[in-house]
């Protein structure tokens, strides 16, 4: 049974209020959540479940999204057609990154913001996260490309940022020599 996320709006400000760092042992409650999230996202990015259920295509969620202020974040990949790796990240902390900079050219997208935002988000390159899984035990993560913007993004949330705050208002387009673009 497919059962939809209540995920708020931008206009919602929650949105804005930081998560507190998460106790273990997990809830019951929460790991029953972060199921069903991991299914929503999965579900959201094939293309047959995506129209059946009518839902929005996106990789990543905070629970924040869900009006639940926990460091709890997760992120579906799709590495190949129709087969993706989960990431269910608890206190995630990004303890080192490149200097490199890299930027989606299409722009991000986030299932808590329901129109078309212009403008390039500027994100590392590579990132290393630190954080604990589902069961207390230490995680560390290297992301890169695609998935290192997922983190970046997904950390965000749990600082209260969308990521349009980080769209230069002023010139919110950037240009090959600016940055790579991917
Ligand atoms: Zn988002």
């Amino acid at each position: 049974m497919f059962k939809e996320l209540k995920i708020l709006d931008e206009s919602d400000k929650r949105l804005r209020v930081k998560s507190e760092k998460v106790t273990f042992p997990l809830s019951t409650e929460y790991k029953k959540l972060i199921k069903q999230i991991i299914k929503h996202l999965k579900y959201s990015q094939i293309e047959e479940t995506q129209k059946k259920y009518n839902l929005r295509p996106g990789m990543g969620l905070a629970f924040v999204q869900l009006g639940i202020h926990k460091q709890i974040i997760v992120i579906v990949e799709e590495v190949e057609e129709n087969v993706f790796e989960n990431y269910v990240v608890i206190n995630p902390e990004i303890v080192s990154h490149s200097v490199e900079k890299i930027a989606a050219e299409a722009g991000e997208g986030c299932l808590s913001v329901n129109r078309e935002i212009d403008g390039h988000v500027t994100r590392y390159a590579r990132v290393t996260i630190k954080g604990f899984d589902e069961n207390g035990n230490e995680l560390k993560i290297r992301a890169r490309e695609e998935l290192a913007i997922a983190f970046q993004h997904e950390i965000d949330h749990l600082n209260g940022i969308l990521f349009y705050d980080r769209i230069d208002k002023n010139k919110p387009f950037l240009t090959d020599e600016e940055i790579r673009f991917i």
